[in-house]
C-alpha cells in the first residue's frame, strides 16, 4: 500500500515542500527510488529557477552525452533497480546493452581502475589519487552502456546523479577532461549523495556505490538486497541526510 508523504526541506531562507508516495510496508531501499526521484526532480527544478533568476540557463540538451562518459557513481539500490531494467528489456536491445557492459568491463579490467573507485577519502594524497582515477576513466572514452545516439535510452530510470548533474556553461566545455570551463548548476542539496550515504555502512571506508559500468557484474556477485524497512522510515532517513548535508554546505 502506498501512502502520501509531505516533506519540508529548509535551505537558508528558502523552504521547499516536496510531495511523494512511499510503500507503507517494509521494502528494500530500491523500492523507494521513485519517491526519491520525485524529491530530487523538485529540488532540481528549484535550482533551475534560481539560476534563471540570475540569468543563467541549463545548457544540457538531447544529443549531448559528454557527461555519460564519466565514471558515473551509481548507488547500490540504483544498481539493483537498473539491473531489473536491463533484465526486462526486449531483444535485441537487451543483448546490445549487455554487450556494451561486457566490452566496457574488458577495457577497465585491463587497467585496474575500477578497484575501490569510490570510497571515503581522507587527506590530500587520497583525494588527488581519486581525482586522477576519475580523469583516467574519462580519458578512456568508454560511454555509459545506456547511451544511444548520444541520448539516454533509460531517461525515466536514470540514476539521481544523472538528474542533478547539469551545467550552465557551454556544452562543448564538457569534453574537457580536466573540467576546465565547466560550470555545474548549484543544487540546494545532492540527493544522489544522500542515497549513497543511507545505503552505506558508516564504519566502512567503502561507500555503497560503483561506476555505472560495474552494475551488472556487481549485482551478479551480490544478488540479495540488504535489510528491508518501512517506506516512511527510508524516506525519513533520506530527508534527514539531505538536510544535514545541505546545512553543512551553507
Ligand atoms: S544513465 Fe543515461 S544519463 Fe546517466 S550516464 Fe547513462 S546514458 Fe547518461
Amino acid at each position: 500500500m502506498l501512502i502520501p508523504m509531505s516533506v519540508q526541506l529548509q535551505f537558508g531562507e528558502s523552504p521547499i515542500l516536496c510531495e511523494a508516495t512511499v510503500p507503507l510496508e517494509p521494502v528494500e531501499l530500491s523500492e523507494v527510488l521513485p519517491a526519491f526521484r520525485l524529491i530530487a526532480d523538485q529540488l532540481i527544478d528549484a535550482a533551475i529557477d534560481k539560476a534563471a533568476s540570475e540569468n543563467k540557463a541549463v545548457s544540457c540538451k538531447k544529443g549531448c552525452g559528454a557527461c555519460c562518459r564519466m565514471a558515473v557513481p551509481v548507488s547500490e539500490p540504483e544498481a539493483y533497480r537498473l539491473r531489473s531494467v536491463v533484465d526486462a528489456m526486449p531483444e535485441p536491445q537487451k543483448s546490445r546493452v549487455q554487450e556494451r557492459f561486457a566490452l566496457g568491463m574488458e577495457v577497465f579490467g585491463r587497467t585496474g581502475l575500477l578497484t575501490n573507485m569510490f570510497q571515503r577519502v581522507s587527506g590530500e594524497e587520497e583525494e588527488q589519487s581519486a581525482m586522477a582515477k576519475l580523469d583516467a576513466y574519462y580519458a578512456t572514452g568508454v560511454a555509459c552502456p545506456f547511451l544511444e545516439d548520444e541520448s539516454c535510452s533509460i531517461y525515466d530510470e536514470r540514476p539521481l546523479i544523472c538528474r542533478e548533474f547539469l551545467v550552465t556553461s557551454p556544452a562543448e566545455n564538457c569534453a574537457n577532461i580536466d573540467g576546465a570551463g565547466v560550470e555545474r548548476l548549484p543544487t540546494l542539496a545532492r540527493p544522489g549523495d544522500a542515497l549513497i550515504l543511507i545505503a552505506s555502512n558508516p564504519n566502512e571506508k567503502r561507500i555503497a556505490s560503483m561506476p555505472m559500468i560495474q552494475i551488472l557484474e556487481w549485482t551478479n556477485e551480490h544478488p540479495n538486497q540488504p535489510e528491508a524497512n518501512p517506506g516512511p522510515e527510508w524516506m525519513g532517513l533520506f530527508v534527514q541526510t539531505l538536510q544535514t548535508k545541505a546545512n553543512n554546505s551553507i
